[in-house]
């Protein structure tokens, strides 16, 4: 490879996953025998359930092992379409449904079918990592808004509307909210919903991947459910990565207009063709299986996000509000900017509040630049309860060790 000329020019606009680079960070310094806790990982730590993996040993003893057609086989998508029927009262037909490898090349996909060169996404902050990379690659512009930590990390209809222009293609939304854990309920996302009927231009991907972890009996609602007449012009994503304990099977999913569907199934037919076929059989029994062991898991996360929100508002300098869902939460680290560590560093952001924590005291978490709001950093407590004490325990110890 003669110098960068070699690599595109589109790669050299992309940033690497910060959450990923972290991941790896932590792994470094683990095998290198530092005793790293790890709470960048955005994956359960629950194993896929039981009937989800026998239904895919059977797909393999059935010969289920050969190229499938490019956007997913009948049986997923008749489970897809049933799911969206039965959770969100949205009615979609096969020829809707899109299956991919994961929820990422859903999205990835759908900006890549629709987006030229001056189309802007509005994206609000905090985002997940991928979206405005995913744009950059698809050739369009990102337009990034906030959402206040003092609205609960949640959207303002009036900042929606600001960032509309008539060169808006999509409004990318996502509840519950990696990395912030906020979800809105039917009527704060009507607010939103009714400024984006004012615009018939703009087209809403609505990535409801977290849609089944929610706590506190909260009601997930869904764009197009809420506001039937932008169900034409919504793609509503969805994947079983998170809720059932799938990350490494590769399933994601989406249902909207059937042009656009098309659009998309074209790319994936030059790109990846289809899902694997053993990890589809597996997610249609996800679907039509057994649900109850959601509710089970869930159980067990509300208590650890409790204990987190509770042990981090006891740290100096650190304020976390309490998320409706996920396994995020996107504590304020504002008190402790501008302060030393004893070794002397000043942690000037929320990421040298990151790395100093890291080195200091072996506790992985994210930074909130990667997501685009600053100063807050992300932790994934989808990790045993052992492991969360003990890192809010090193998370209070380092921020009592900083100074003014
Ligand atoms: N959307 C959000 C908000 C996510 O957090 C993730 C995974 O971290 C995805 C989509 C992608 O999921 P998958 O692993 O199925 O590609």
């Amino acid at each position: 490879m003669s110098g960068s000329s070699f690599l595109s020019e589109t790669l050299s606009r992309v940033k690497p996953s910060a959450t990923i680079a972290i991941s790896d960070k932590a792994r470094e310094l683990r095998e290198a025998g530092v005793d790293v806790i790890g709470l960048s990982a955005g994956e359960p730590d629950f194993d896929t359930p039981d009937n989800i993996k026998q239904a895919a040993v059977e797909a393999i003893n059935r010969g289920e092992t050969k190229y499938t057609a490019v956007n997913g086989i009948t049986e997923l998508k008749e489970a897809i379409c049933d799911k969206f029927k039965r959770d969100n009262d949205l009615s979609y037909t096969q020829d809707q449904c899109f299956v991919a490898p994961g929820g990422k090349p859903v999205i990835y996909d759908a900006l890549m079918a629709t987006l030229n060169p001056g189309d802007e996404v509005i994206i609000p902050a905090p985002y997940w990592v991928s979206y405005p990379d995913m744009v950059r690659l698809a050739g369009g512009t990102s337009v990034i808004i906030e959402a206040k930590a003092e609205d609960g990390f949640k959207l303002q209809p009036e900042t929606l509307e600001a960032a509309i222009t008539d060169k808006t293609k999509w409004f990318i939304f996502n509840s519950p909210s990696n990395p912030s854990g906020a979800a809105y309920t039917a009527d704060e996302l009507k607010k939103l919903t009714d400024v984006l009927v004012r615009y018939p231009d703009v087209w809403i991907l609505t990535d409801d991947m977290y849609e089944h972890l929610v706590y506190d009996n909260f009601t997930f609602a869904t764009p197009a459910q809420v506001e039937p007449s932008l169900y034409v012009r919504t793609l509503t994503m969805n994947g079983v990565s998170k809720a059932y304990a799938m990350t490494g099977w590769r399933i994601g999913y989406c249902a909207g207009p059937v042009q656009l569907i098309k659009a998309m199934t074209k790319i994936q037919s030059q790109s990846t063709s289809n899902p694997s076929s053993i990890s589809q059989w597996a997610a249609v029994e996800a679907l039509n299986g057994p649900q109850d062991y959601i509710a089970e898991r869930n159980a067990v996360f509300k208590t650890r996000r409790d204990m987190v929100v509770d042990m981090l508002n006891q740290a100096e300098g650190i304020e976390c509000l309490t998320p409706e869902g996920a396994f995020y939460v996107y504590p304020s680290c504002s008190g402790c900017i501008g302060k030393s560590t004893p070794g002397g560093q000043v942690i000037e952001n929320d990421e040298t509040f990151a790395t100093a924590l890291l080195e200091a005291e072996g506790v992985a978490v994210v930074h909130g630049a990667a997501f685009g709001l600053s100063p807050h950093f992300r932790i994934s407590y989808a990790t045993s309860d052992e492991n969360l004490k003990e890192a809010c325990t090193r998370i209070q110890r380092f921020c009592a060790s900083l100074k003014k």
